[in-house]
């Protein structure tokens, strides 16, 4: 194998760790810092999602409570939660577990939170700020992709990125976060023409699309960073990214692994997040 394994679990480890200190400090002076998580209805993956939150949560002496509501809840009764906890001192983040079944408006929901506790950084007030480069929550999972990109030692300045997928919640932020540092960037979607090409030109590409193992090594420049953001289930219940990992590997300079890729930094910055709020607010 030709490329070079980003940590992601050392180096989201190392993160979790340089918080203690902080919440050990938030702790004592009586303001531990407090996360809210909503989940509504029970899809499977989101209750694996948020019971590792939990976790985290526990392990660090974050405090944390859970709000498991039935899929059927009506819109009143969640906007009247989350009202709830935007003013309760002892919650310093929520967040609102996507995705939310059909018949309630995600970003309805999203908005209602109070931009200040909005630790997955979703709100448009949020979104804006990230977007003018002014201080705000950053996504967690952009953001997680950032240290895992600055762990190679490479620069970003001046390079070629590009991010397949356009969600709100990786592809877009992630276009944005790459071009603060200076990264030339192009973003592919499903109506990219010719994907492979584009793909090619990476310096630094960043796979976001939810396709089992679609990015094979006929996508990837040789010796480019390739940060592999998806998750996926193969029949056989196997968890993959959205990089062949195996063929790309013969080819990038550096990747990161699924699992103990993205993920771990996905809710160690959900933590970190929510240590900032809790400073903030103190
Ligand atoms: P979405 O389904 O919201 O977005 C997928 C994006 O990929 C869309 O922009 C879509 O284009 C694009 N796309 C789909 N098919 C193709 C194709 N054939 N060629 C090019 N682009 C394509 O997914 P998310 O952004 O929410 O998540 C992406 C992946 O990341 C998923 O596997 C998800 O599980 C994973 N994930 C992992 C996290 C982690 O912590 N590691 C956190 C969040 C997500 P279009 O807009 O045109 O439809």
């Amino acid at each position: 194998m030709k490329a070079q394994i980003i940590d992601g679990k050392a180096v989201a480890a190392r993160l979790r760790e340089s918080l203690r200190e902080r919440i050990t400090r938030l702790t004592e002076k009586g303001n531990p810092p407090g996360l809210a998580v909503i989940l509504v209805g029970d899809d499977p993956a989101s209750r694996v999602y948020v019971n590792s939150k939990r976790k985290t949560c526990a392990a660090l002496g974050i405090y944390s409570e859970e709000h498991a509501l039935p899929g059927d809840i009506p819109e009143q009764a969640l906007l009247e939660l989350i009202d709830r906890l935007n003013a309760d001192p002892k919650i310093h983040g929520i967040l609102l577990q996507l995705p939310l079944p059909a018949h309630l408006d995600a970003d309805k929901m999203l908005e209602r939170i109070d931009p200040a506790k909005d630790v997955d950084g979703f709100h448009p007030v949020n979104v804006g700020k990230m977007v003018i480069g002014l201080e705000s929550f950053l996504p967690c999972t952009p953001a997680g992709v950032m240290e895992l990109i600055k762990e190679t030692g490479i620069s970003i300045s001046g390079k070629e990125c590009v991010v397949v997928g356009r969600s709100n919640i990786v592809g877009k932020p992630q276009a944005i976060l790459l071009l603060r540092e200076h990264g030339t960037v192009t973003v592919c979607h499903s109506r990219t023409a010719n994907l492979q090409e584009v793909c090619r030109r990476a310096d630094i590409l960043v796979a976001a699309v939810g396709k089992a193992e679609m990015i094979t090594a006929d996508y990837v420049k040789p010796g480019a960073v390739v940060i592999d953001v998806g998750i996926n289930r193969t029949a056989d219940g196997k968890l993959v990214g959205d990089v062949h990992f195996a063929s790309v590997a013969e080819v990038a300079g550096w990747i990161t692994p699924v699992p103990g890729g993205v993920g771990p930094m996905t809710i160690a910055k959900l933590m970190e997040n929510t240590v900032i709020s809790a400073e903030r607010m103190k």
